[in-house]
């Protein structure tokens, strides 16, 4: 049944608007959070991430907690770090002057951490508590996301379980705050989903209700075109696809969970990141296609990751050789590592992986490819660095990748690698790991100016 079928029937669209740690990490924070949330009644549904640092320096409540875990065995190691947690809700409830006792859930959670309920039973509670204070401060429902998402029996999330007893669950509530980050098993213990996974809590809701859009409120304007250690001010990005955003996350572009963006694509709903600390800011739109009529510029955004090395194979007529680039592979995999890509000519082969995953296994790898096909030569090579140049507006244009390679050459940059996809919505080049922030100034200036 669809997800539609359960949520009240109610006139306005609904928005499911997820806050994330920096966005709560103290009653200031906390108060703007209340002013965005009541400023449209659409927003309906609230996720909260635990209140993460104040100032540079500071402690994230999540890692504090698993700290608490680190130290369960140590009585006084653990109530002096619960202290510390202690002390950051107790000054958020103060600050916002809440008449909300937690002494019974802190006693609770302490008494739990201590008789070994579990890392993520402890990581949990950040936003377990941040979640109970955010519902009395807006005057919403509480929902303990335990309830109403699901992890299956191996450890993966539980979609189709979740959105049946999530969806259920919300229609019973006209507005109520479900905190990020963490669900149950089967046998109900509490499990989280990777660091950051609040993101995908909110995506997870925003299915549920089949909501018009999930706000994802951060302390950034929005996604930007390049990265603004490598790029000053770089623009930002007002529209991405999902496509585009998966080409530049893997890439390293972080913003939001890459798995938060699969609840949502799937069911069609655009995701908005915002920026709490400049709530008048449209910040940035992921939508699953983008108006085709808008103005497009060619490049979306450019992204890079160095760490990367790359398995050079040659041997004459390897073309013709039959399941010669299978056996490779499989040696590969054998060693448990994955490729990223694979450049290849007609008697030549490249296998481009993560540098730390081969450091172990760098001679097995040799050897095991050399004992099946015999190649004529073989080398691995450090130091490669990748750069993704991602756009909708590339698909069909022409004169893209001569752009690129010219403004590379300009910056006197030798392409050691070069990668695009059928899709056409990127191109990859592999470059020295020296050359990395100059080309893609270079890149930058040629496209976005
Ligand atoms: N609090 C968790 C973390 O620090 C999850 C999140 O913030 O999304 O990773």
């Amino acid at each position: 049944m669809n997800s539609q079928n359960y949520i009240s029937v109610s006139a306005e669209p609904v928005k499911v608007v997820k806050f994330g740690g920096s966005s709560l990490a103290d009653a200031e924070h906390f108060r703007m959070v209340k002013d965005i949330v009541t400023a449209e009644s659409s927003r309906r549904f609230v996720v909260p991430s635990a209140p993460g640092k104040r100032f540079n320096g500071d402690d994230k409540v999540t890692d504090l907690f698993y700290k608490c875990y680190e130290v369960s065995d140590d009585r006084t190691a653990l109530k002096e770090v619960f202290e510390r947690v202690k002390e950051r809700y107790e000054l958020i409830i103060q600050g916002l002057g809440l008449s909300l006792n937690l002494s019974a859930e802190y006693e609770s959670i302490l008494s739990a951490i201590s008789h070994h309920a579990g890392r993520d039973y402890a990581a949990s509670r950040g936003e377990y508590l941040n979640g109970i204070i955010l519902a009395h401060l807006l005057g919403y429902d509480f929902i303990d996301a335990a309830k109403v998402i699901r992890f299956a029996e191996d450890g993966s999330f539980d979609s189709e379980t979740t959105n049946e007893i999530l969806g259920k669950e919300l229609a019973k509530h006209d507005r109520a705050v479900i905190p990020g980050f963490y669900g149950s098993m089967p046998n109900g213990t509490v499990k989280t989903f990777s660091r950051g996974g609040s993101d995908i809590t909110g995506s997870i809701v925003a299915r549920a209700v089949n909501a018009c859009l999930y706000e994802n409120w951060t302390d950034v304007t929005g996604f930007l075109t390049a990265d603004p250690r490598i790029i000053t001010n770089p623009r930002k990005i007002d529209v991405i696809t999902y496509r585009e955003l998966r080409e530049l996350s893997y890439m390293g572009a972080t913003v939001l969970h890459e798995d938060a963006i699969f609840p949502v694509r799937f069911a069609g709903i655009p995701i908005n990141i915002r920026n709490t600390n400049a709530p008048k800011e449209s910040g940035t739109m992921i939508v699953a296609s983008a108006d085709p009529s808008a103005p497009t510029p060619t490049i979306t955004g450019i992204a890079g990751k160095t760490g990367f090395s790359v398995l050079n194979i040659e041997k004459d007529m390897m073309n013709a050789e039959l399941g010669f680039g299978r056996k490779v592979l499989e040696v590969i995999e054998e060693c448990g590592v994955a490729f990223e890509h694979l450049p290849s000519g007609i008697d030549t082969m490249s296998v481009i992986m993560n540098t730390h995953d081969i450091e172990k296994c760098r001679q097995k790898i040799i050897d095991g490819i050399c004992h099946e096909v015999e190649p004529e030569f073989i080398s691995i090579e450090d130091d490669l660095a990748l750069i993704a140049v991602v756009g909708r507006g590339m698909v069909k244009s022409k004169g893209t990748a001569a752009r690129l390679f010219k403004a590379c050459a300009a910056a006197d940059i030798n392409i050691r690698m070069i990668d695009q996809g059928s899709s056409e919505l990127n191109i990859i080049i592999g470059v020295d790991a020296g050359d990395f922030a100059r080309a893609q100034n270079a890149i930058y200036k040629e496209f976005v100016g």
